[in-house]
């Protein structure tokens, strides 16, 4: 099987009209490739709702605020390619840095308030960075869908909020986050762990399940909190850069799960950034 491989966004553009001429819904994964069952979960939801779908690969290099980080994140094209076959998708957009950000490419999207906490907050310009991508993917692709993870979940709603905001003709589908079976959240940087750090990085999960179960249960935010933390020392983390409780609509700090919230956490494992979160109640 042969994946179609679309590198320029005329050629796209060509196919997605004539998608469009025929009245077919066109839906949209856009990825950074090293690709895994949490992609594919996305390819499969859009693929039961889609009558055409277009996987994108593309590191951005716009979202990473370290170069460091940019040159380790892994690429694996070839693989990518193998993984998708299966799937039969209509097109594999993998654009390069020139097709995206062409000489004396000059506009940023910014969405603010939600981006100023969490990930927003420990990552300057990262949310620019995504919103920039996300939008050029949104025009470039004319998609009708576009299917993102809640393992980003403050990423889903910023793309939810920029599409409304910007009245872009495009229904933004969140999807669950897909596990390890010893709960790790699936992610492409899971490659970067060695297998020493891999045996504790579900330590993150667990802490945060016996974390929202306190709260559930009507424990004191702070001594969870404290407890979830020294968990994950115990366990080789090096720093816990937020976990907080949030509530689901705007991702304002809560004290107790009263309204529908969410505990994210983002913490740092032998070298290795992960983020997870999860319902709490
Ligand atoms: P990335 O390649 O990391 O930029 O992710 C591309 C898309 O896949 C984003 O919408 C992510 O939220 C989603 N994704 C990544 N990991 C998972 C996962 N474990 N479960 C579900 N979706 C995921």
């Amino acid at each position: 099987m042969s994946v179609p491989i679309i590198r320029t966004v005329a050629a796209l553009r060509e196919d997605v009209a004539a998608w469009h001429k025929a009245g077919e819904v066109v839906g949209v994964v856009p990825t950074m490739g090293a690709l895994h069952q949490g992609h594919l979960s996305l390819v499969r939801a859009a693929k039961a709702e889609c009558d055409r779908v277009i996987v994108t690969i593309f590191v951005n290099p716009k979202q990473f605020n370290s170069a460091e980080d940019l040159e380790n994140y892994p690429r694996t094209e070839e693989e990518d390619a193998r993984k998708l076959a299966p799937f039969e998708v209509d097109a594999v957009y993998v654009p390069d840095g020139a097709q995206m950000y062409p000489e004396g490419f000059a506009t940023t999207v910014s969405v603010a308030g939600l981006t100023d906490v969490l990930c927003g907050a420990v990552r300057p310009g990262h949310f620019d960075g995504v919103s920039t991508v996300v939008t050029k993917l949104f025009t470039q692709t004319q998609a009708d869908r576009a299917y993102f993870g809640e393992k980003d979940y403050q990423q889903v709603q910023v793309v939810t909020r920029l599409a409304r905001d910007l009245d872009l003709p495009i229904t933004i589908v969140p999807c669950p986050t897909i596990r390890e079976e010893d709960g790790l959240a699936m992610s492409s940087r899971n490659l970067l762990l060695s297998d020493r750090a891999r045996v504790w990085a579900p330590e993150l999960h667990r802490a945060m399940e016996e974390m929202a179960a306190g709260l559930l249960a009507g424990g004191d935010i702070a001594e969870l909190r404290a407890a979830a933390i020294a968990r994950l020392e115990r366990a080789g983390f090096t720093k816990v850069e937020y976990l907080d409780l949030r509530a689901c609509d705007d991702l304002r700090l809560l004290e107790k799960p009263d309204v529908p919230a969410r505990l994210l956490a983002a913490a740092w494992l032998a070298g290795v950034r992960l983020i997870d979160n999860i319902a709490v109640g």
